[in-house]
């Protein structure tokens, strides 16, 4: 059994056969997760007969860097685990003006079917659990931890649609911000949803402060159900609904993610059907300019339109950014370099 991910109270139950005082859970997860350790030959405070039955039974597993690939610039690098069963995933540390920012995938693969994303073109393969998503964060900060850094703050906006793993991803958050293992605060956490209106209204409800992300790309519902196929499960008007609520009773923002897409829905048209579905709100736009996925067939819009479309915007008084360019020289788009992985598999 795998113990990596457990909570303490978890690794107690685990113990129970072992006939061992509790605190000695308390001396496990402590080694785990501050001294990092994954044998428990090293835990030299534990009595030696004790480490050889734990060693029989358990093990302490975390995944495997099967690729590691920095940005030119050194801002960006990206991170391709793998798990014993064969999933992959990548996880992506980002240096950010105001600091080290990761983004972790919740699901190997992804069934949203998104037209523009390289993530779901193999479908979902399974959820991760909570340890595997800890172990993305993890896996970066011993990479910070070399150059004596660590990690800032964390989007949930890799691969996979969180809110179809919820208490995973819930799991993990709470895990995060455990004082024992990240202690981060639940406001240095963005998790981005395609619009599961049902898991938003539950994360609403859940007492995490975590800011909420939704992938929009379109501003009316007979696009989105183009680009996006949950749309027709989720209708716009719905999912709206789901966001101002949530930003309601958590008190956070609500960012509205766009990726632009050439001839698709980077027009004046589509920035005036943006402007009037977000104004009022407590609410950002985020335009992504698309970075293009070979088999998708899409392409980027120029400079012209993308600063079109967010001029429109800024002069409604909408607050609006553009995504840097990060990390394109390494595939950084989500679920590129596990799909070159997987076709040279
Ligand atoms: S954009 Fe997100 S929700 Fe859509 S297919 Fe990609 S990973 Fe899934």
């Amino acid at each position: 059994m795998n113990i990596w991910g457990l909570t303490q109270e978890e690794i107690q139950t685990v113990l129970e056969p072992f006939h061992v005082p509790s605190y000695r859970a308390k001396q496990i997860h402590r080694a785990m997760y501050q001294e990092r350790k994954t044998d428990f030959g090293e835990m030299t405070n534990l009595p030696k007969e004790l480490r050889g039955r734990l060693k029989d039974t358990l093990t302490i597993e975390r995944p495997s860097v099967l690729d590691l690939r920095r940005s030119s610039d050194g801002r960006t690098a990206k991170f391709l685990l793998g798990f014993s069963d064969g999933a992959t995933v990548e996880s992506v540390l980002m240096r950010q003006p105001y600091g080290n920012s990761i983004c972790v995938s919740t699901q190997d693969g992804c069934s949203m079917g998104c037209v523009f994303c390289a993530s779901t073109l193999h479908g979902l393969s399974r959820n991760l659990t909570r340890g595997e998503i800890l172990a993305e964060a993890y896996v970066i900060d011993d990479y910070l931890r070399e150059q004596g850094e660590k990690i800032d703050t964390c989007v949930l906006m890799g691969t996979g649609e969180p809110l179809m793993n919820y208490e995973n991803v819930v799991g993990f958050l709470r895990m995060m911000h455990e004082k024992e293992i990240f202690g981060m605060s639940y406001r240095s956490f963005t998790l981005s949803t395609s619009g599961i209106v049902p898991g938003i209204l539950r994360l609403a409800e859940e007492g995490l402060p975590v800011s909420l992300s939704l992938s929009l790309h379109a501003p009316n519902q007979e696009l989105r159900e183009k680009i996006m196929p949950i749309a027709r499960k989720y209708a716009l008007p719905e999912v709206i609904a789901a966001t101002k609520a949530y930003a309601k009773k958590t008190g956070r923002r609500v960012t509205y993610e766009y990726i632009l897409i050439a001839g698709v829905n980077d027009g004046l048209e589509e920035a005036k059907e943006l402007s009037r579905l977000v104004s009022g709100q407590l609410a950002s736009v985020n335009l992504i300019p698309l970075n293009p996925v070979a088999e998708a067939g899409l392409k980027r819009p120029g400079l012209e339109s993308i600063e079109a479309f967010s001029a429109y915007l800024s002069k409604q008084h909408i607050p609006v950014t553009v995504r840097r360019e990060m990390g394109t020289d390494i595939d950084a788009a989500c679920g590129q370099l596990r799909n070159a992985y997987r076709r040279g598999r």
